[in-house]
């Protein structure tokens, strides 16, 4: 068996490995890297390709197999969320770029090739997936072949969330030849959610003392719906006041409807619940001009690049009163929100903003940390530990503090490693 790397090593985004036996080569997820500019080239030639959750980083490249059509496999929560966020994707690169080489009916042509399995025989391979918290439908995905057996993390999360449960490890399979494991924050010890959770709402409940706008760049999917539920949850609870809270984004909104009509993948309590995402307090918004402020916006996109999150940081920067408020820990180098949060400052159309609001960073994340990656590997006991999913320095990192127990590799991009 042979592992290969072709995105996601040394770095965030444009996730891809390649596991080719002597009968048979699938990849384990096929994604877009999250700078705008950049593009992947990834081989077509796979019998099948495994979706371990519908983030672009890890599915945003399906488009390029559309003519091929290998199987593709996935939970159905990640086949609707990926073909929804694939047709966004072509509406919005198609109206920058004439000459964008795909349509809508390509992103039709993914979905029908989707296989909705937990369990895929190949010739001569067996592929399990397994929940794995992080957002819904995510699945890590364990391939048994030539005697070896090797587990894909994904992305995943081990501790549960409002609206999710973390993953299981007991039912992973113990003592496997290898693990390929996320380490996006390989180097960093969070602390515990509800620390985090209390720590947001201090920060909301101050603007909202100082009648400021609150600005929320989330994902339409999963940390929008998450997000959403919280602050409802919070408003009905009586732990926040009543404010104007809105969501912008219709493609938030899509996704939200299939969260109600999938209520199986969330947690028990959210079961319960005749429709768990139809918020009492929280209304959405069609455009930013339909704001009535002072307001809370939960609104994408998730890394300021573009749509109601990026003309509300240019409208709310310069106050004082108003606050912006991160749940991700990783930002793209290329984004405004992180040179307003760096710099104090961003480009805006040749000119320059100052950034006068209060800008907070609380990594309500669905990512393991440096601790629950090393629990990971103590309990699973792999003869090898291959990082991928995070910058070199988280990756050094953890893989300082696990080296006694495994075999590590931090393999460069395109590098094969042999089982
Ligand atoms: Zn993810």
């Amino acid at each position: 068996m042979k592992i290969t790397i072709h995105g996601g090593a040394r770095e965030i985004g444009g996730s891809c490995i390649g596991v080719q036996t002597e009968d048979c080569k699938v990849a384990l997820d096929y994604g877009t890297k999250f700078e705008e500019s950049s593009h992947n080239q990834f081989p077509e030639d796979f019998d099948a390709v495994i979706i371990s959750h519908a983030h672009l980083d890890h599915s945003g490249q399906l488009l390029s197999l559309s003519k091929k059509k290998p199987v593709i496999v996935g939970s159905k929560i990640t086949r609707e969320v990926t073909v929804a966020l694939l047709k966004d994707m072509v509406k919005v690169q198609s109206q920058n770029d004439y000459n964008y080489p795909y349509f809508k009916h390509n992103a039709d042509a993914i979905k029908e090739h989707w296989w909705v399995r937990d369990y895929v025989a190949l010739p001569g391979m067996t592929i399990k997936l397994h929940p794995a918290g992080h957002v819904a439908g995510a699945r890590m995905i364990s391939i048994h072949s030539e005697d070896k057996e090797v587990l894909y993390t994904g992305d995943f999360c081990v501790h549960d969330s409002e609206i999710l449960k973390g993953c299981n490890t007991k039912t992973l399979p113990k003592k496997p030849d290898a693990i390929i494991v996320e380490s996006t924050y390989g180097g960093k010890v969070r602390s515990p959610r509800n620390e985090l959770v209390d720590q947001f709402f201090r920060h909301m409940l101050a603007t909202m003392d100082r009648k400021g706008n609150v600005l929320i760049p989330t994902f339409a999917f999963h940390r929008s719906q998450e997000m959403a539920k919280r602050i409802d949850d919070a408003m009905k609870n009586g732990v926040l006041p009543r404010y104007n809270v809105y969501t912008i984004s219709n493609l938030a909104n899509k996704i939200t409807d299939y969260f109600n009509q999938n209520k199986e993948c969330f947690t028990k309590m959210i079961q319960q619940q005749k429709q768990p995402f139809k918020y009492n307090h929280v209304q959405h918004l069609y455009r930013t001009s339909q704001i009535e402020e002072p307001a809370v916006v939960i609104c994408t996109s998730g890394f300021g690049h573009a749509g109601a999150s990026l003309s509300l940081l240019k409208d709310w920067a310069e106050d004082e009163n108003n606050s912006v408020l991160l749940t991700s820990g990783y930002l793209p180098p290329d984004s405004p929100l992180k040179s307003a949060k760096e710099e104090r400052k961003f480009r805006n159309n040749g000119g320059m903003i100052s950034v006068k609001a209060e800008i907070e960073q609380i990594e309500l994340s669905g990512h393991a940390d440096q601790l629950e990656l090393i629990q990971m590997v103590k309990k699973l006991k792999p003869k090898r530990t291959i990082l991928v999913h995070g910058d070199i320095e988280q990756a050094k990192a953890l893989s300082e503090k696990i080296e006694k127990i495994t075999e590590v590799w931090i393999p460069e991009k395109g590098e094969t490693i042999a089982m």
